[in-house]
């Protein structure tokens, strides 16, 4: 007798229970030769007295399973089950009714791992998860959803992020893995918690609205692989057929609704600057920019061509013409106000736009840059309006209209 234990990539001792594992001959459509169902420790008991020595492929089939194109359609309907798994076809190879060596191809290694084990469990399968229930959850009252939240998990490992959502106090509705790989882990109609303390377009609490989405990335210079930005555009894709309440403009970065409170957090860098959100207004999605042509060298009251290289700065203030850190006592324009209605139009919350420019308009021009001026579209995040970060406002404000 042979035994196979089947569980879960990411996550220890997390079975997969009723799995059909069977013993197939290499060739196409083949019936299987012995086949089993693991049992509540993921485990089941071949018995291959009746097979040759030669190779197979051994097909792990879950108890419920789904292909790629992970989104809305995945645990949605009837009653949801604890887990969705990938299946897998792992080629083996028989010598003496044992299973004495296990190989999965590149193609299948999307669908979990194999290694031979010691002398009592053979095969150990880990089989890659599609939907993992987080209790992390709750009602999304009557709110509808218009709004996707992109955030990075700031940690490389996919496990952690997927155990960090079964148990702690956080979740997201998907996590994309380096490759491109989808787990779902709320379901879309339920409230995730991922956005914290968050405002946009002067609502409170996006949680309730939005959909969450986590990537799997480290740090501000790690750059997101190109499997991983199509598979996000795929799944915004599939995302916006199912809720075509969801707006374009509404498809932002964690960054955009974290300067709610007056002190930014570790969302203040998520996505992060390393994110190509030029790839997504390639394909509709985000807040797109309008032409740098179509922005009037007189924006903002002439203040960028009567003190040409100067920035709008934290401490500025219209009432009291001190702008650029400097008192500017024959120039009566409003700049910082107009700056702060430009930046609440767009979403940005900059409190009340009174012409002083304080740590929260600073914040607020800071998140607006580290979105803009990502993935080297020029600009730094510093928190001042140069010319260049107030022609990108302006160009903002015109996508948006
Ligand atoms: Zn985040």
């Amino acid at each position: 007798m042979t035994w196979v234990k089947v569980g879960n990539l990411h996550m220890p001792n997390d079975p997969a229970i009723g799995a059909t594992v069977g013993v197939y001959p290499i060739t196409a459509n083949a019936a299987a030769l012995v086949s089993g169902n693991t049992g509540r420790w993921g485990t089941v008991n071949l018995n291959l007295t009746d097979i040759n020595n030669g190779a197979y492929i051994l097909r792990i089939t879950p108890a419920n399973t789904t292909t790629e194109g992970v989104g809305p359609a995945v645990a949605s309907t009837g009653p949801i089950p604890a887990r969705i798994f990938r299946s897998i076809d792992i080629i083996i190879y028989i010598t003496q009714h044992d299973i004495t060596d296990v190989n999965v191809t590149v193609a299948q290694m999307v669908n979990g791992s194999a290694s031979r084990g010691g002398p009592e469990i053979r095969v150990i399968v880990n089989l890659m998860p599609v939907w993992m229930q987080s209790g992390n959850h709750n009602s999304r009252g009557s709110t509808t959803i218009d709004t996707i939240v992109i955030h990075h998990t700031g940690i490389k490992v996919t496990s952690s992020a997927v155990n960090t959502f079964m148990s702690g106090g956080t979740s997201a509705h998907y996590i994309i893995d380096t490759q491109g790989r989808i787990i779902k882990m709320v379901q879309d109609t339920r409230r995730a918690w991922h956005a914290g303390s968050s405002l946009w377009r002067g609502t409170s609490g996006i949680n309730s609205s939005s959909i969450g989405i986590e990537i799997v990335h480290t740090g501000q210079t790690d750059s997101y692989p190109a499997v991983q930005l199509t598979s996000l555009i795929a799944l915004i894709g599939r995302l916006r057929v199912a809720y075509d309440t969801i707006e374009t403009r509404n498809i932002i970065g964690h960054s955009d609704i974290a300067t709610s409170n007056n002190v930014l957090s570790r969302k203040s860098g998520d996505p992060g600057t390393q994110f190509n959100w030029q790839q997504l207004e390639n394909n509709c999605y985000g807040m797109i920019p309008g032409a740098a042509t179509n922005v009037a060298a007189t924006k903002y009251d002439n203040y960028f061509t009567t003190f040409t290289g100067d920035s709008l700065r934290n401490d500025d203030n219209d009432a009291q013409h001190r702008l650029g850190g400097t008192v500017r006592a024959n120039y009566t324009g409003n700049p910082v106000t107009e700056v702060q209605q430009d930046l609440a139009t767009i979403g940005y919350s900059v409190g009340v736009a009174n012409g002083q420019y304080g740590r929260r308009t600073a914040n607020a021009v800071k998140m607006f840059q580290q979105h803009f001026f990502a993935d080297g579209r020029g600009g730094q995040a510093n928190g001042r309006v140069d010319n260049a970060t107030a022609i990108m406002i302006k160009r903002v404000l015109a996508g948006v209209d």
